[in-house]
Protein backbone atom coordinates (compact mmCIF):
# COMPACT_ATOMS: atom_id res chain seq x y z
CA UNK A 1 0.00 0.00 0.00
CA UNK A 2 1.57 3.48 -1.00
CA UNK A 3 2.47 5.61 1.65
CA UNK A 4 0.13 7.95 3.42
CA UNK A 5 0.31 11.26 1.92
CA UNK A 6 0.34 14.39 4.71
CA UNK A 7 -2.77 15.89 3.07
CA UNK A 8 -4.84 13.16 3.49
CA UNK A 9 -4.83 13.22 7.29
CA UNK A 10 -7.37 14.83 9.51
CA UNK A 11 -6.31 17.69 11.51
CA UNK A 12 -5.38 16.10 14.91
CA UNK A 13 -8.20 18.42 16.48
CA UNK A 14 -10.69 16.88 13.96
CA UNK A 15 -10.67 13.74 15.56
CA UNK A 16 -9.09 13.65 18.86
CA UNK A 17 -11.42 13.13 21.96
CA UNK A 18 -11.03 15.16 24.93
CA UNK A 19 -9.91 12.57 27.45
CA UNK A 20 -10.59 13.69 31.00
CA UNK A 21 -14.27 15.65 30.20
CA UNK A 22 -15.34 12.05 28.69
CA UNK A 23 -14.70 9.98 31.72
CA UNK A 24 -15.72 12.83 34.43
CA UNK A 25 -17.95 10.72 36.07
CA UNK A 26 -18.03 14.32 38.79
CA UNK A 27 -21.59 15.29 37.87
CA UNK A 28 -22.97 12.15 38.39
CA UNK A 29 -26.60 12.26 38.88
CA UNK A 30 -28.52 9.16 40.26
CA UNK A 31 -30.79 7.50 38.20
CA UNK A 32 -33.73 5.32 39.87
CA UNK A 33 -32.69 1.72 39.06
CA UNK A 34 -33.89 0.55 35.40
CA UNK A 35 -37.27 -0.93 35.00
CA UNK A 36 -38.80 -2.16 31.96
CA UNK A 37 -41.08 -0.10 30.36
CA UNK A 38 -44.68 -1.30 31.21
CA UNK A 39 -46.65 -2.17 28.26
CA UNK A 40 -49.95 -0.63 27.41
CA UNK A 41 -53.51 -2.77 27.72
CA UNK A 42 -55.31 -2.73 24.91
CA UNK A 43 -58.04 -4.72 25.98
CA UNK A 44 -59.19 -1.65 28.51
CA UNK A 45 -61.99 0.59 26.47
CA UNK A 46 -60.26 3.41 27.53
CA UNK A 47 -56.54 3.00 26.37
CA UNK A 48 -58.26 1.44 23.15
CA UNK A 49 -60.41 5.03 22.56
CA UNK A 50 -56.89 6.31 23.26
CA UNK A 51 -55.25 4.71 20.32
CA UNK A 52 -58.24 5.51 17.82
CA UNK A 53 -57.46 8.79 18.75
CA UNK A 54 -53.82 8.37 18.21
CA UNK A 55 -54.70 7.20 14.92
CA UNK A 56 -56.74 9.84 13.77
CA UNK A 57 -54.23 12.62 14.51
CA UNK A 58 -51.82 10.09 12.44
CA UNK A 59 -54.02 10.12 9.88
CA UNK A 60 -54.07 13.68 9.73
CA UNK A 61 -50.63 14.04 9.01
CA UNK A 62 -51.08 11.38 6.44
CA UNK A 63 -48.99 12.67 2.86
CA UNK A 64 -47.26 15.02 4.42
CA UNK A 65 -43.24 16.01 3.29
CA UNK A 66 -40.83 15.32 5.53
CA UNK A 67 -37.30 17.13 4.93
CA UNK A 68 -33.91 15.61 5.81
CA UNK A 69 -31.96 16.64 8.56
CA UNK A 70 -28.40 17.00 7.72
CA UNK A 71 -25.44 18.74 9.30
CA UNK A 72 -27.57 20.85 11.53
CA UNK A 73 -30.38 21.93 8.96
CA UNK A 74 -33.62 20.61 7.01
CA UNK A 75 -32.75 19.91 3.54
CA UNK A 76 -34.83 19.13 0.41
CA UNK A 77 -33.96 17.56 -2.86
CA UNK A 78 -37.00 17.01 -4.54
CA UNK A 79 -36.43 13.21 -4.98
CA UNK A 80 -39.55 11.53 -2.94
CA UNK A 81 -39.68 8.25 -1.36
CA UNK A 82 -43.39 7.80 -0.57
CA UNK A 83 -44.09 5.26 2.68
CA UNK A 84 -47.13 3.56 2.61
CA UNK A 85 -49.30 1.99 4.82
CA UNK A 86 -48.96 -2.20 4.24
CA UNK A 87 -52.41 -2.82 5.01
CA UNK A 88 -53.78 -0.25 2.30
CA UNK A 89 -51.11 1.04 -0.08
CA UNK A 90 -52.97 3.00 -2.02
CA UNK A 91 -52.71 5.12 1.13
CA UNK A 92 -49.24 6.84 1.33
CA UNK A 93 -48.49 7.76 4.76
CA UNK A 94 -45.57 10.31 4.46
CA UNK A 95 -43.16 11.60 1.84
CA UNK A 96 -39.96 11.92 2.43
CA UNK A 97 -36.71 13.62 1.04
CA UNK A 98 -33.89 11.23 -0.42
CA UNK A 99 -30.21 12.28 0.32
CA UNK A 100 -28.41 12.82 -2.81
CA UNK A 101 -24.54 11.59 -2.83
CA UNK A 102 -23.55 15.01 -2.14
CA UNK A 103 -25.74 15.46 1.29
CA UNK A 104 -24.79 12.10 2.10
CA UNK A 105 -21.06 13.24 2.19
CA UNK A 106 -21.96 16.44 4.20
CA UNK A 107 -23.33 14.39 6.61
CA UNK A 108 -20.28 12.79 7.42
CA UNK A 109 -18.06 15.27 6.97
CA UNK A 110 -20.19 17.72 8.90
CA UNK A 111 -20.60 14.42 11.34
CA UNK A 112 -16.57 14.50 11.64
CA UNK A 113 -16.14 17.83 11.93
CA UNK A 114 -18.65 18.28 14.89
CA UNK A 115 -17.38 15.20 16.81
CA UNK A 116 -14.38 16.85 18.83
CA UNK A 117 -17.57 19.05 20.32
CA UNK A 118 -20.00 16.56 20.86
CA UNK A 119 -17.06 13.91 22.59
CA UNK A 120 -16.11 16.97 24.99
CA UNK A 121 -19.88 17.30 26.18
CA UNK A 122 -19.96 15.99 29.88
CA UNK A 123 -21.28 12.40 29.57
CA UNK A 124 -24.04 13.58 32.52
CA UNK A 125 -25.20 15.84 29.64
CA UNK A 126 -25.59 13.07 27.07
CA UNK A 127 -26.79 11.00 29.81
CA UNK A 128 -29.75 13.53 30.44
CA UNK A 129 -30.85 13.60 26.94
CA UNK A 130 -31.36 10.73 26.87
CA UNK A 131 -33.32 10.45 30.09
CA UNK A 132 -35.20 13.24 28.13
CA UNK A 133 -35.74 11.45 24.41
CA UNK A 134 -37.62 8.27 26.84
CA UNK A 135 -39.28 11.17 28.79
CA UNK A 136 -40.82 12.33 25.71
CA UNK A 137 -41.55 9.43 24.20
CA UNK A 138 -43.46 7.85 27.03
CA UNK A 139 -45.32 11.07 26.82
CA UNK A 140 -46.48 10.81 22.82
CA UNK A 141 -46.41 6.69 22.93
CA UNK A 142 -49.66 5.87 21.83
CA UNK A 143 -48.84 8.49 18.92
CA UNK A 144 -45.41 6.05 18.20
CA UNK A 145 -47.55 3.38 18.53
CA UNK A 146 -50.15 4.48 15.92
CA UNK A 147 -47.15 5.30 13.46
CA UNK A 148 -46.21 1.87 13.70
CA UNK A 149 -49.46 0.27 13.18
CA UNK A 150 -49.86 2.28 9.63
CA UNK A 151 -46.11 2.50 8.74
CA UNK A 152 -44.79 -1.14 9.85
CA UNK A 153 -48.31 -2.65 9.98
CA UNK A 154 -47.96 -3.55 13.58
CA UNK A 155 -50.59 -4.69 15.67
CA UNK A 156 -51.30 -2.59 18.92
CA UNK A 157 -49.12 -4.63 21.24
CA UNK A 158 -46.76 -5.43 18.67
CA UNK A 159 -46.29 -1.53 18.02
CA UNK A 160 -46.59 -0.98 21.74
CA UNK A 161 -43.98 -3.51 22.62
CA UNK A 162 -41.64 -1.97 20.03
CA UNK A 163 -41.97 1.29 21.10
CA UNK A 164 -41.79 0.36 25.22
CA UNK A 165 -38.16 -1.46 23.90
CA UNK A 166 -36.89 1.98 22.54
CA UNK A 167 -37.64 3.94 25.66
CA UNK A 168 -35.97 0.98 27.14
CA UNK A 169 -32.81 1.44 25.44
CA UNK A 170 -32.73 5.34 26.35
CA UNK A 171 -32.94 4.36 30.00
CA UNK A 172 -30.36 1.41 29.99
CA UNK A 173 -28.15 3.05 27.61
CA UNK A 174 -27.60 6.61 29.83
CA UNK A 175 -27.45 4.11 33.53
CA UNK A 176 -24.16 2.01 31.44
CA UNK A 177 -22.77 5.01 30.48
CA UNK A 178 -22.68 6.24 33.42
CA UNK A 179 -21.53 3.04 34.87
CA UNK A 180 -18.69 3.06 32.29
CA UNK A 181 -17.78 6.67 32.73
CA UNK A 182 -16.29 5.67 35.88
CA UNK A 183 -12.76 4.11 35.46
CA UNK A 184 -13.07 0.61 36.19
CA UNK A 185 -10.03 -0.65 38.80
CA UNK A 186 -6.62 -1.43 37.61
CA UNK A 187 -3.72 -2.95 39.23
CA UNK A 188 -1.73 -0.60 40.82
CA UNK A 189 2.40 -0.88 40.28
CA UNK A 190 4.68 0.80 42.46
CA UNK A 191 5.37 3.96 42.02
CA UNK A 192 3.16 4.77 39.38
CA UNK A 193 -1.14 5.58 38.89
CA UNK A 194 -2.65 3.69 36.53
CA UNK A 195 -5.96 4.33 34.88
CA UNK A 196 -7.77 3.03 32.14
CA UNK A 197 -10.60 5.57 30.63
CA UNK A 198 -13.33 4.98 27.38
CA UNK A 199 -12.98 7.40 24.69
CA UNK A 200 -16.10 7.60 21.93
CA UNK A 201 -15.05 6.15 18.51
CA UNK A 202 -15.75 9.67 15.94
CA UNK A 203 -18.68 9.21 13.62
CA UNK A 204 -20.68 6.74 12.74
CA UNK A 205 -23.30 5.45 10.16
CA UNK A 206 -26.11 3.86 12.17
CA UNK A 207 -28.44 1.78 9.43
CA UNK A 208 -31.07 -0.08 11.21
CA UNK A 209 -34.27 -2.61 9.29
CA UNK A 210 -37.86 -2.08 9.18
CA UNK A 211 -39.08 -4.39 11.42
CA UNK A 212 -37.90 -2.75 14.65
CA UNK A 213 -38.26 0.91 13.22
CA UNK A 214 -38.45 2.96 16.52
CA UNK A 215 -36.73 0.46 18.92
CA UNK A 216 -33.71 -0.96 16.81
CA UNK A 217 -32.87 2.75 15.05
CA UNK A 218 -33.60 4.57 18.50
CA UNK A 219 -31.56 1.49 19.92
CA UNK A 220 -28.12 1.82 17.84
CA UNK A 221 -28.55 5.95 17.70
CA UNK A 222 -28.78 6.37 21.28
CA UNK A 223 -25.95 4.15 22.18
CA UNK A 224 -23.45 5.44 19.89
CA UNK A 225 -24.47 9.00 20.94
CA UNK A 226 -24.68 8.60 24.71
CA UNK A 227 -21.17 7.30 24.30
CA UNK A 228 -20.05 10.69 22.69
CA UNK A 229 -19.98 9.87 18.86
CA UNK A 230 -21.88 12.24 16.01
CA UNK A 231 -24.14 9.97 13.89
CA UNK A 232 -25.71 9.87 10.56
CA UNK A 233 -28.64 7.84 10.35
CA UNK A 234 -29.82 5.85 7.13
CA UNK A 235 -33.56 4.80 8.02
CA UNK A 236 -34.67 1.92 6.18
CA UNK A 237 -36.77 2.88 3.33
CA UNK A 238 -40.10 0.95 3.74
CA UNK A 239 -40.25 3.12 7.89
CA UNK A 240 -38.79 6.45 6.95
CA UNK A 241 -41.83 8.51 8.85
CA UNK A 242 -40.73 7.08 12.21
CA UNK A 243 -37.47 7.62 11.43
CA UNK A 244 -38.98 11.68 11.14
CA UNK A 245 -40.57 11.03 14.07
CA UNK A 246 -37.60 9.94 15.85
CA UNK A 247 -35.18 12.63 14.71
CA UNK A 248 -37.75 15.29 15.67
CA UNK A 249 -37.48 13.92 19.58
CA UNK A 250 -33.97 13.80 19.72
CA UNK A 251 -34.00 17.39 18.74
CA UNK A 252 -37.01 18.46 21.22
CA UNK A 253 -35.17 16.79 23.85
CA UNK A 254 -32.35 19.37 22.98
CA UNK A 255 -29.58 17.19 21.04
CA UNK A 256 -27.53 19.16 19.21
CA UNK A 257 -28.52 19.46 15.78
CA UNK A 258 -24.93 18.80 14.36
CA UNK A 259 -24.64 15.78 17.02
CA UNK A 260 -26.93 13.63 14.17
CA UNK A 261 -27.97 13.92 10.66
CA UNK A 262 -31.57 12.05 9.10
CA UNK A 263 -30.38 10.79 5.76
CA UNK A 264 -32.98 9.16 4.08
CA UNK A 265 -32.77 7.36 0.80
CA UNK A 266 -32.00 4.14 -0.79
CA UNK A 267 -29.42 1.69 1.31
CA UNK A 268 -28.11 1.11 -3.10
CA UNK A 269 -27.70 4.29 -3.57
CA UNK A 270 -26.18 6.27 -0.31
CA UNK A 271 -25.46 3.11 1.64
CA UNK A 272 -22.22 2.49 -0.09
CA UNK A 273 -20.54 6.04 0.03
CA UNK A 274 -21.74 6.28 3.94
CA UNK A 275 -20.17 2.89 4.51
CA UNK A 276 -16.90 3.67 2.62
CA UNK A 277 -16.19 7.40 3.50
CA UNK A 278 -13.10 7.49 4.92
CA UNK A 279 -14.27 9.80 8.31
CA UNK A 280 -16.62 7.11 8.72
CA UNK A 281 -15.37 5.58 12.07
CA UNK A 282 -17.80 2.63 12.51
CA UNK A 283 -20.92 1.59 11.19
CA UNK A 284 -23.62 -0.02 13.36
CA UNK A 285 -26.20 -1.84 10.97
CA UNK A 286 -29.24 -4.51 12.14
CA UNK A 287 -30.34 -6.03 8.94
CA UNK A 288 -30.20 -8.66 6.38
CA UNK A 289 -27.13 -11.13 6.31
CA UNK A 290 -26.41 -9.72 2.87
CA UNK A 291 -26.45 -6.66 3.55
CA UNK A 292 -24.26 -6.78 6.72
CA UNK A 293 -21.78 -8.94 4.55
CA UNK A 294 -21.35 -6.60 1.83
CA UNK A 295 -21.22 -3.54 4.50
CA UNK A 296 -18.71 -5.57 6.62
CA UNK A 297 -16.40 -5.80 3.21
CA UNK A 298 -17.01 -2.79 1.71
CA UNK A 299 -15.50 -1.03 5.26
CA UNK A 300 -12.62 -3.44 5.58
CA UNK A 301 -10.98 -1.71 2.54
CA UNK A 302 -9.23 1.24 3.90
CA UNK A 303 -10.08 4.69 1.93
CA UNK A 304 -7.64 7.71 1.18
CA UNK A 305 -7.21 9.80 4.18
CA UNK A 306 -8.14 6.80 6.64
CA UNK A 307 -6.57 6.62 9.36
CA UNK A 308 -8.26 3.76 11.37
CA UNK A 309 -9.93 0.43 10.99
CA UNK A 310 -13.25 0.95 10.84
CA UNK A 311 -15.75 -0.38 13.28
CA UNK A 312 -18.31 -2.59 12.14
CA UNK A 313 -21.59 -4.11 14.57
CA UNK A 314 -23.81 -5.82 12.13
CA UNK A 315 -26.63 -8.00 13.97
CA UNK A 316 -28.44 -9.81 11.09
CA UNK A 317 -30.77 -12.87 9.91
CA UNK A 318 -31.73 -15.60 12.04
CA UNK A 319 -33.50 -19.14 11.09
CA UNK A 320 -34.42 -19.63 14.45
CA UNK A 321 -35.42 -22.72 16.19
CA UNK A 322 -37.88 -23.95 19.12
CA UNK A 323 -37.15 -27.74 20.23
CA UNK A 324 -40.31 -29.64 21.68
CA UNK A 325 -39.37 -32.44 23.56
CA UNK A 326 -41.14 -35.27 24.22
CA UNK A 327 -41.22 -34.27 28.14
CA UNK A 328 -42.33 -30.85 27.29
CA UNK A 329 -45.40 -29.37 28.30
CA UNK A 330 -46.99 -29.85 24.91
CA UNK A 331 -49.95 -27.08 24.98
CA UNK A 332 -47.58 -24.54 26.62
CA UNK A 333 -44.70 -25.17 23.33
CA UNK A 334 -47.86 -25.11 20.81
CA UNK A 335 -47.82 -22.10 22.05
CA UNK A 336 -44.81 -20.45 22.38
CA UNK A 337 -44.31 -21.60 18.57
CA UNK A 338 -47.32 -20.28 17.09
CA UNK A 339 -46.49 -17.17 18.96
CA UNK A 340 -42.73 -16.81 17.98
CA UNK A 341 -43.43 -17.88 14.69
CA UNK A 342 -46.34 -15.88 13.86
CA UNK A 343 -46.34 -12.53 15.88
CA UNK A 344 -45.85 -9.76 13.77
CA UNK A 345 -46.18 -11.59 10.85
CA UNK A 346 -43.09 -13.76 11.39
CA UNK A 347 -41.29 -10.54 10.93
CA UNK A 348 -38.39 -10.67 13.47
CA UNK A 349 -34.99 -11.74 13.50
CA UNK A 350 -35.86 -14.00 16.59
CA UNK A 351 -38.95 -15.45 14.93
CA UNK A 352 -39.15 -19.46 15.17
CA UNK A 353 -39.08 -20.70 11.37
CA UNK A 354 -38.57 -24.12 12.56
CA UNK A 355 -39.86 -26.40 15.16
CA UNK A 356 -38.08 -29.55 15.86
CA UNK A 357 -40.44 -32.12 17.49
CA UNK A 358 -39.50 -35.40 19.07
CA UNK A 359 -41.29 -38.06 16.75
CA UNK A 360 -42.63 -39.35 20.20
CA UNK A 361 -45.06 -36.10 20.66
CA UNK A 362 -44.83 -34.99 16.58
CA UNK A 363 -48.48 -36.22 15.66
CA UNK A 364 -50.09 -34.68 18.87
CA UNK A 365 -48.26 -31.69 18.65
CA UNK A 366 -48.97 -30.98 14.76
CA UNK A 367 -52.65 -31.54 15.56
CA UNK A 368 -52.30 -29.17 18.36
CA UNK A 369 -50.64 -26.40 16.29
CA UNK A 370 -52.59 -26.42 13.06
CA UNK A 371 -55.96 -26.17 15.21
CA UNK A 372 -54.33 -23.51 17.55
CA UNK A 373 -52.75 -21.28 14.09
CA UNK A 374 -56.27 -21.92 12.56
CA UNK A 375 -57.37 -19.48 14.95
CA UNK A 376 -55.33 -16.71 14.31
CA UNK A 377 -56.90 -13.65 12.82
CA UNK A 378 -55.28 -11.81 9.92
CA UNK A 379 -56.53 -7.88 8.84
CA UNK A 380 -55.86 -4.57 9.20
CA UNK A 381 -53.76 -4.21 12.34
CA UNK A 382 -56.08 -1.14 13.36
CA UNK A 383 -58.44 -3.26 14.59
CA UNK A 384 -57.52 -4.86 17.79
CA UNK A 385 -59.09 -8.13 17.14
CA UNK A 386 -56.68 -8.98 14.68
CA UNK A 387 -53.30 -11.17 16.17
CA UNK A 388 -51.54 -10.82 12.35
CA UNK A 389 -51.43 -7.93 10.11
CA UNK A 390 -49.87 -7.19 6.24
CA UNK A 391 -46.17 -8.14 5.95
CA UNK A 392 -44.30 -5.06 4.92
CA UNK A 393 -44.10 -4.77 1.49
CA UNK A 394 -45.16 -5.62 -2.20
CA UNK A 395 -41.21 -7.05 -2.68
CA UNK A 396 -41.89 -9.42 0.89
CA UNK A 397 -45.30 -10.03 -0.19
CA UNK A 398 -43.66 -11.85 -3.47
CA UNK A 399 -40.49 -13.45 -1.93
CA UNK A 400 -43.02 -15.00 0.97
CA UNK A 401 -45.72 -16.40 -1.38
CA UNK A 402 -42.59 -18.22 -3.84
CA UNK A 403 -41.26 -19.94 -0.28
CA UNK A 404 -44.23 -20.76 0.37
CA UNK A 405 -44.59 -22.36 -3.57
CA UNK A 406 -41.68 -24.43 -2.65
CA UNK A 407 -42.75 -25.40 0.75
CA UNK A 408 -45.53 -27.26 -1.37
CA UNK A 409 -42.81 -29.23 -3.03
CA UNK A 410 -40.79 -29.62 0.37
CA UNK A 411 -42.91 -30.21 2.87
CA UNK A 412 -46.65 -30.95 3.84
CA UNK A 413 -49.21 -28.29 3.73
CA UNK A 414 -51.20 -27.92 7.13
CA UNK A 415 -52.10 -24.69 7.35
CA UNK A 416 -52.48 -21.69 5.13
CA UNK A 417 -50.69 -21.45 2.14
CA UNK A 418 -53.09 -19.83 0.65
CA UNK A 419 -51.97 -17.06 -2.31
CA UNK A 420 -54.60 -14.38 -1.80
CA UNK A 421 -55.57 -12.69 0.90
CA UNK A 422 -57.15 -14.13 4.02
CA UNK A 423 -60.77 -13.83 4.42
CA UNK A 424 -60.20 -12.46 7.80
CA UNK A 425 -58.16 -9.81 6.47
CA UNK A 426 -61.04 -9.29 3.50
CA UNK A 427 -63.42 -7.98 6.55
CA UNK A 428 -61.15 -4.94 6.66
CA UNK A 429 -63.57 -1.72 7.49
CA UNK A 430 -62.95 -0.96 3.79
CA UNK A 431 -62.99 -2.27 0.27
CA UNK A 432 -59.01 -1.38 0.16
CA UNK A 433 -58.44 -3.60 2.90
CA UNK A 434 -58.25 -6.54 0.67
CA UNK A 435 -55.18 -5.12 -1.19
CA UNK A 436 -53.12 -5.37 1.72
CA UNK A 437 -50.00 -7.42 1.52
CA UNK A 438 -51.37 -10.06 3.98
CA UNK A 439 -50.47 -13.68 4.17
CA UNK A 440 -51.94 -16.09 6.71
CA UNK A 441 -50.30 -18.19 8.69
CA UNK A 442 -48.37 -21.01 7.16
CA UNK A 443 -47.32 -24.10 8.47
CA UNK A 444 -45.28 -27.44 7.19
CA UNK A 445 -44.86 -30.32 8.22
CA UNK A 446 -42.38 -33.25 7.66
CA UNK A 447 -39.84 -30.53 6.12
CA UNK A 448 -36.12 -32.63 5.63
CA UNK A 449 -33.60 -30.43 7.59
CA UNK A 450 -31.43 -29.46 4.39
CA UNK A 451 -34.75 -28.43 2.51
CA UNK A 452 -34.92 -24.89 1.65
CA UNK A 453 -37.27 -23.61 3.78
CA UNK A 454 -35.63 -25.61 6.85
CA UNK A 455 -32.36 -23.45 5.89
CA UNK A 456 -33.10 -20.12 4.21
CA UNK A 457 -34.47 -16.92 6.24
CA UNK A 458 -38.07 -16.24 4.89
CA UNK A 459 -38.98 -13.40 7.11
CA UNK A 460 -42.76 -14.22 6.71
CA UNK A 461 -45.62 -16.17 8.63
CA UNK A 462 -43.67 -19.49 7.29
CA UNK A 463 -43.16 -22.24 9.66
CA UNK A 464 -41.07 -25.42 8.41
CA UNK A 465 -41.92 -28.79 11.17
CA UNK A 466 -39.37 -31.25 11.16
CA UNK A 467 -39.10 -34.53 13.51
CA UNK A 468 -36.46 -35.58 15.70
CA UNK A 469 -35.76 -39.03 16.59
CA UNK A 470 -34.63 -37.95 20.13
CA UNK A 471 -33.17 -35.13 22.29
CA UNK A 472 -29.78 -35.39 20.93
CA UNK A 473 -30.98 -35.47 17.36
CA UNK A 474 -33.47 -32.62 18.17
CA UNK A 475 -30.31 -30.38 18.85
CA UNK A 476 -27.82 -31.53 16.12
CA UNK A 477 -30.43 -30.41 13.73
CA UNK A 478 -31.21 -27.33 15.88
CA UNK A 479 -27.58 -26.91 15.08
CA UNK A 480 -27.33 -27.82 11.48
CA UNK A 481 -27.76 -23.42 10.58
CA UNK A 482 -25.32 -20.59 9.29
CA UNK A 483 -27.38 -18.84 12.12
CA UNK A 484 -27.44 -18.45 15.45
CA UNK A 485 -29.63 -16.44 16.71
CA UNK A 486 -32.39 -17.40 19.28
CA UNK A 487 -33.65 -21.17 20.08
CA UNK A 488 -36.02 -22.39 22.28
CA UNK A 489 -36.20 -25.77 24.15
CA UNK A 490 -39.68 -27.47 25.57
CA UNK A 491 -38.89 -30.10 28.22
CA UNK A 492 -39.51 -30.88 31.51
CA UNK A 493 -35.90 -32.91 31.74
CA UNK A 494 -33.35 -31.11 33.75
CA UNK A 495 -30.86 -32.84 31.91
CA UNK A 496 -32.05 -32.36 28.85
CA UNK A 497 -32.21 -28.52 29.52
CA UNK A 498 -28.63 -29.13 30.69
CA UNK A 499 -27.22 -30.38 27.32
CA UNK A 500 -29.81 -27.56 25.44
CA UNK A 501 -27.44 -24.93 27.42
CA UNK A 502 -24.55 -26.33 27.06
CA UNK A 503 -24.84 -26.63 23.45
CA UNK A 504 -27.31 -25.25 21.51
CA UNK A 505 -25.50 -22.64 20.03
CA UNK A 506 -27.25 -19.54 19.54
CA UNK A 507 -26.93 -16.19 21.10
CA UNK A 508 -30.64 -16.21 22.95
CA UNK A 509 -31.70 -19.33 24.68
CA UNK A 510 -35.34 -19.16 26.15
CA UNK A 511 -36.04 -22.46 28.01
CA UNK A 512 -40.00 -23.72 27.79
CA UNK A 513 -40.83 -20.22 26.65
CA UNK A 514 -41.32 -18.65 23.30
CA UNK A 515 -37.74 -17.57 21.45
CA UNK A 516 -39.03 -13.98 21.13
CA UNK A 517 -39.98 -10.63 22.78
CA UNK A 518 -36.05 -10.14 24.46
CA UNK A 519 -36.36 -7.29 26.82
CA UNK A 520 -34.05 -4.79 27.45
CA UNK A 521 -31.58 -5.72 30.24
CA UNK A 522 -32.75 -9.00 30.88
CA UNK A 523 -32.27 -10.54 27.69
CA UNK A 524 -29.05 -8.72 26.04
CA UNK A 525 -29.58 -9.80 22.73
CA UNK A 526 -27.62 -10.90 19.61
CA UNK A 527 -26.38 -13.87 17.54
CA UNK A 528 -23.44 -16.21 16.74
CA UNK A 529 -22.12 -17.21 12.69
CA UNK A 530 -24.14 -15.62 10.26
CA UNK A 531 -26.61 -13.29 12.62
CA UNK A 532 -23.86 -10.95 13.29
CA UNK A 533 -20.39 -9.54 15.09
CA UNK A 534 -21.94 -11.37 18.56
CA UNK A 535 -22.74 -7.78 19.93
CA UNK A 536 -25.38 -7.90 22.68
CA UNK A 537 -27.92 -4.85 21.97
CA UNK A 538 -29.70 -4.01 25.64
CA UNK A 539 -26.62 -5.53 27.52
CA UNK A 540 -24.30 -4.32 29.95
CA UNK A 541 -21.39 -4.61 27.07
CA UNK A 542 -23.34 -3.27 24.36
CA UNK A 543 -21.77 0.51 24.47
CA UNK A 544 -18.38 -1.10 24.63
CA UNK A 545 -18.68 -1.30 20.84
CA UNK A 546 -19.30 2.23 20.45
CA UNK A 547 -15.90 3.28 22.63
CA UNK A 548 -12.31 3.09 22.70
CA UNK A 549 -10.27 2.15 26.01
CA UNK A 550 -7.03 4.32 26.31
CA UNK A 551 -4.44 3.31 29.44
CA UNK A 552 -2.48 6.07 30.97
CA UNK A 553 0.33 5.08 33.42
CA UNK A 554 1.72 8.16 35.20
CA UNK A 555 5.25 7.76 37.59
CA UNK A 556 4.17 9.28 41.07
P1 LIG B 1 -31.97 -5.11 4.82
O1 LIG B 1 -32.64 -5.25 3.51
O2 LIG B 1 -30.63 -5.71 4.98
O3 LIG B 1 -31.93 -3.55 5.13
C1 LIG B 1 -31.44 -3.07 6.36
C2 LIG B 1 -30.95 -1.66 6.18
O4 LIG B 1 -29.83 -1.67 5.31
C3 LIG B 1 -31.99 -0.74 5.54
O5 LIG B 1 -31.89 0.52 6.14
C4 LIG B 1 -31.52 -0.69 4.11
O6 LIG B 1 -31.90 0.47 3.43
C5 LIG B 1 -30.02 -0.71 4.31
N1 LIG B 1 -29.26 -1.07 3.11
C6 LIG B 1 -29.65 -1.79 2.03
N2 LIG B 1 -28.62 -1.91 1.15
C7 LIG B 1 -27.57 -1.25 1.69
C8 LIG B 1 -26.23 -1.01 1.28
N3 LIG B 1 -25.74 -1.46 0.13
N4 LIG B 1 -25.43 -0.29 2.09
C9 LIG B 1 -25.88 0.19 3.26
N5 LIG B 1 -27.14 0.00 3.69
C10 LIG B 1 -27.97 -0.72 2.93
O7 LIG B 1 -32.88 -5.72 6.00
P2 LIG B 1 -34.39 -5.42 6.30
O8 LIG B 1 -35.23 -6.09 5.26
O9 LIG B 1 -34.60 -3.98 6.56
O10 LIG B 1 -34.57 -6.16 7.70
C11 LIG B 1 -34.82 -7.52 7.81
C12 LIG B 1 -33.54 -8.26 8.18
O11 LIG B 1 -32.99 -7.73 9.36
C13 LIG B 1 -33.77 -9.73 8.46
O12 LIG B 1 -32.74 -10.47 7.89
C14 LIG B 1 -33.72 -9.80 9.97
O13 LIG B 1 -33.38 -11.07 10.48
C15 LIG B 1 -32.68 -8.79 10.27
N6 LIG B 1 -32.77 -8.29 11.65
C16 LIG B 1 -31.81 -8.67 12.54
C17 LIG B 1 -31.89 -8.25 13.87
C18 LIG B 1 -30.87 -8.66 14.88
O14 LIG B 1 -30.86 -8.09 15.97
N7 LIG B 1 -30.00 -9.61 14.60
C19 LIG B 1 -32.95 -7.43 14.27
C20 LIG B 1 -33.90 -7.06 13.32
C21 LIG B 1 -33.80 -7.48 12.01
P3 LIG B 1 -33.12 0.46 2.39
O15 LIG B 1 -34.33 0.17 3.19
O16 LIG B 1 -33.09 1.82 1.83
O17 LIG B 1 -32.80 -0.62 1.39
Amino acid sequence: MPARRMEDRPERGQYTPMTTLVTSGAARKSLPEFKNESYLDFSKPEIRAAAQAALVQVRSEFEREHELWIAGAHRKTGDLLNSVNPSRPAEIVGRHHKASAELATLAVEDAHAYFPEWSRTPVERRVELLVRVAALIRERKLEFDAWLVVEAGKTWAEADADVSEGIDFCEYYARQMQRLAAPPELVQLAGERDEMVYLPLGAGVVIPPWNFPLAILAGMTVAALVAGNTVVVKPSSEAPTIAAKFAEVLLAAGFPPRSFSLCTGSGSVVGDLLVEHPRTRFVAFTGSRDVGLRINELAAKPRRGQIWIKRVVAEMGGKDAIIVDREADLDSAVAGVAQSAFGYQGQKCSACSRAIVDEAVYDEFLSKLKSRVEGLTVGPPEDPANFMGPVISAGAYRTILEYIDTGKREGRLIAGGAAVPSNAAAKGNDAAAGDGYFIPPTVFADVDPKARIFQEEIFGPVLAVARARDFDHALALANDSEYGLTGAVYSQNPDKIRRARESFFVGNLYINRKCTGAMVGAHPFGGFNMSGTDSKAGGPDYLLQFLQAKSIAEKL
